[in-house]
């Protein structure tokens, strides 16, 4: 299902799916470990991912992405047999709203790449399913070209309660990706919520589509996200629309020199692409193998990925912490008898709070 608003305005539209072949269906995964009740064979699956088979990759990526806790385990041994030969890829995040193009975008790129020989990797997450339990970005794939084509490898975002657990099943599907010797990973996600701020801790270039004419108001863009971005593109520079594209490159090009220079030194640029057209789509590249070398020069490559490494080893133990407290019986009982307290009035929330966790931490 996707969300409506502000998609019947201007360029802004949205297009539908086409079902997954069966090297993507995660459901084809799912029945393949339900019906063999057999012991996974973690070996033989880490061996075929090495391989860069596509289907045991999607059965491991469902094991992953599983609640059923029998499947964590061999999940975290198949995980750790992967990186060691994790880590090689450029890996890109691609924001934008719903209907600016990402679909296409990707698929054109991802064509054009493939083409080139490289192997790549198309991976979501979706913000809005554990909102509404709908998605923005659908669970169907819209790239049937680069979905038929066998150097890529799609996947829709994976479904969670929360953006951080979402964000880990990603972290470990790249990780797992790479492994099977992908060499580009997308990461895709809708400029909504917080999910850009989550993809762009996980890349190492962030790319954000925009729309010429649509006002960064309709389109959603928060000046936080502009300022994250490595690159624009702005999108559907096509037909009537290439000068309006112009014009709008100009604007997004004086705005971003009134941001403060960033860390990577690196100025971001502002593209015209259009992903139907095919036009565009080779200077994009062009510019990420540029920032790619930048940034490997001058050290701030490996200093972000670092950074984020760490970043990933705090937040899981947050993740842990906080799932272990809400786990707890004794919490579960104590915090409604608290959070009523609270409403009414008769204990502050820091007061609860510190309660409960003395209670957890056994410090009463
Ligand atoms: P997403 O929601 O951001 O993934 O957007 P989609 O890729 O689904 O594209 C939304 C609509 O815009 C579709 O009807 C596309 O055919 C159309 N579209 C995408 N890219 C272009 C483009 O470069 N030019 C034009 N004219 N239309 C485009």
């Amino acid at each position: 299902m996707k969300k409506k608003e502000n998609i019947d305005i201007t360029a802004l539209k949205v297009m539908k799916g086409i079902e997954m072949p069966s090297s993507v269906d995660e459901n084809a995964a799912k029945r393949f470990l339900q019906k063999k009740r057999r012991n996974i064979d973690v070996n033989l699956l880490v061996a075929e991912i090495l391989d860069g088979n596509k289907t045991s990759l999607s059965t491991a990526i469902t094991l992953i992405e599983s609640v059923h806790p029998k499947h964590r385990q061999p999940a975290e041994e198949i995980i750790e047999k992967c990186i060691p030969f994790s880590g090689k890829s450029i890996r890109i995040g691609i924001t934008g709203v719903p209907g600016v193009g990402k679909s296409t975008f990707i698929e054109a790129l991802g064509m054009y790449l493939a083409n080139l020989g490289h192997r790549l990797a198309v991976l979501a997450i979706d913000p809005s399913s554990q909102q509404s339990g709908g998605s923005i970005l659908g669970d169907k794939t819209r790239m049937e070209s680069l979905s038929a084509n066998q150097n890529a490898f799609i996947r829709p975002s994976p479904s969670g309660s929360t953006l951080g657990g979402v964000a880990r099943k990603t972290r470990e599907t790249v990780i797992l990706c790479e492994a099977a010797g992908f060499d580009i990973i997308f990461i895709e996600t809708v400029g909504v919520g917080q999910s850009e701020t989550t993809v762009h801790s996980m890349v190492d270039f962030f790319l954000l589509l925009m729309l010429a004419g649509a006002g960064d108001e309709l389109q959603g863009i928060k000046r936080g996200i502009m300022e994250m971005a490595d690159s624009i593109v702005i999108n559907k520079a096509d037909g009537e629309n290439i000068r309006k594209a112009e014009m709008a490159k100009r604007q997004y090009q004086n705005a971003l020199h009134l941001f403060p220079p960033t860390e990577s030194e690196w100025y971001p640029r502002v593209m015209l692409a259009s992903a139907t057209k095919n036009t565009g789509v080779d200077l994009v590249w062009k510019t990420i193998l540029e920032y790619e070398s930048h940034t490997k020069n001058n050290k701030f490559w490996n200093i972000n990925r670092n950074r984020q490494a760490k970043y990933r080893m705090h937040e899981t133990i947050i993740d842990s912490l906080k799932n272990n407290f809400y786990q707890n019986h004794e919490t579960k009982v104590k915090i409604k008898e608290l959070e009523e307290k609270v409403v009414d009035g008769k204990m502050s929330p820091f007061a609860a709070a510190k309660q409960l966790l003395d209670n957890y931490f056994g410090n009463k």
